[in-house]
């Protein structure tokens, strides 16, 4: 089937264009000035823009992958993400739920695609946040090929902290089977950044900024070091909770736009009204600003999406958005090596194609050519884990 839709702004990977995008059954066949013949689905006042690529989100609407999930929470978030405009995700995973997520990846479901797993830790230290009473295992080689076999083939990046010991022999292993290495929660000096950079290459620091030790003037710390290296790529919450809009200048003015990827690091909250969970024993909050915090006060993920910061970096960061739009899409897309196939609006890739209001709130999502969320049909409830709704106790 052959869909074409107008609109005045389609943000293409060469620019933006005032004109129509056509696309059939899973493809992007077109996209052109000229009135084309058919008929027509008139977005003329919105924009349309690629499928977001989440390549650090742990849950969403209610869904969580950082617990115990079966096939269907994993299908239940695929297909809510859909209601923000994801279209493509990294499920940022326990090991709890990597069988579910595996099995879900080879079967035809409906949703954002997971492009595979992401493995937050285990080998965690901590530097610069509140660090009250939380210990991680040293890195372990028997420990990380036990989960890489756990999850099948599935496991594409792993975030690790550079300077534990054996970290090196754990960062070796992982890039030999071809998994992305996440420079996380660090306690990390700079000099240790620059040597874990030279002697294993580290591929992206996760949330720049975040769970590493920030920029003093006489000591530039794990955030400096990695600003100033040239070979990484960094991914970003720009809800500005976890980063100021200063920061995020700062960050801009030392290394360029496509180094970039946005994403959530989102929890089971975002999306859900705010207040006061319990669940999985643990209880936590969030807030209008989407703040979530656990019972010690420390910030746990974000409650907001990426579209939802695509908003700020446009008008408080004053990001121009078509950059925007490709640290949203194109920069995590090449990251994956996925980009022949998705992650911009570009002739011959994949239909996945979000339309959004100027609140940047989504009219219709297309995966794969197929309407996964239309606004004016769906209610984005309706795609939530109604189980975990109820686990709220409290307003705030
Ligand atoms: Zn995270």
């Amino acid at each position: 089937m052959r869909t074409i839709i107008k609109s005045n702004e389609i943000y293409t990977e060469g620019g933006v264009l005032n004109g129509y995008i056509i696309f059939e059954d899973n493809k992007i066949i077109d996209i052109t000035e000229e009135v084309p013949v058919g008929e027509i689905i008139d977005y003329s006042k919105y924009r349309v823009i690629p499928g977001i690529i989440d390549i650090h989100n742990h849950g969403f609407g209610g869904w969580s992958m950082t617990d115990p999930a079966n096939k269907e929470d994993i299908i239940g978030f695929c297909k809510s993400l859909a209601t923000v405009g994801v279209t493509g995700v990294l499920p940022t995973a326990k090991e709890e739920a990597f069988v579910a997520i595996h099995d879900v990846m080879q079967s035809d479901y409906e949703g954002a695609r997971i492009h595979g797993i992401h493995s937050e830790g285990p080998f965690w230290a901590r530097g610069g946040e509140n660090t009250i009473g939380m210990t991680w295992p040293t890195p372990s080689l028997e420990e990380t090929k036990r989960l890489v076999e756990l999850a099948n083939g599935s496991l594409k990046m792993m975030a690790i902290a550079p300077e534990l010991e054996n970290a090196y022999d754990v960062i070796k292993y992982l890039h030999s089977e071809n998994i992305k290495v996440a420079c996380c929660h660090t306690k990390a000096k700079s000099q240790q950044i620059h040597d874990a950079e030279r002697k294993v290459k580290l591929d992206i620091a996760t949330h720049l900024g975040n769970g590493m030790q920030g920029i003093h003037h006489r000591d530039v710390g794990a955030l400096g070091a990695l600003l100033l290296e040239n070979n990484i790529q960094y991914e970003l919450i720009a809800d500005l909770n976890h980063v100021c809009s200063e920061m995020m200048q700062l960050m801009f003015k030392c290394q360029p736009y496509d180094k970039f990827c946005l994403i959530s690091d989102s929890n089971f909250m975002a999306g859900l009204p705010t207040g006061r969970y319990i669940r999985y024993d643990r209880e936590m909050f969030s807030d209008e600003k989407g703040l979530i915090l656990n019972s010690d006060g420390r910030i746990c993920g974000s409650g907001k999406w990426v579209l939802s910061n695509m908003e700020k970096l446009e008008k408080i960061v004053k990001v121009p958005f078509e950059e925007i739009v490709k640290m949203a899409s194109l920069n995590p897309a090449k990251f994956l090596g996925i980009n022949q196939n998705t992650g911009s609006l570009t002739i011959g890739k994949e239909a996945d194609i979000v339309i959004i209001n100027h609140d940047y709130e989504v009219l219709r999502t297309y995966i794969q050519g197929k309407i996964g969320f239309d606004s004016a049909i769906n209610k984005k409830e309706d795609f939530y884990n109604h189980e975990a709704m109820k686990k709220k106790i409290a307003e705030l």
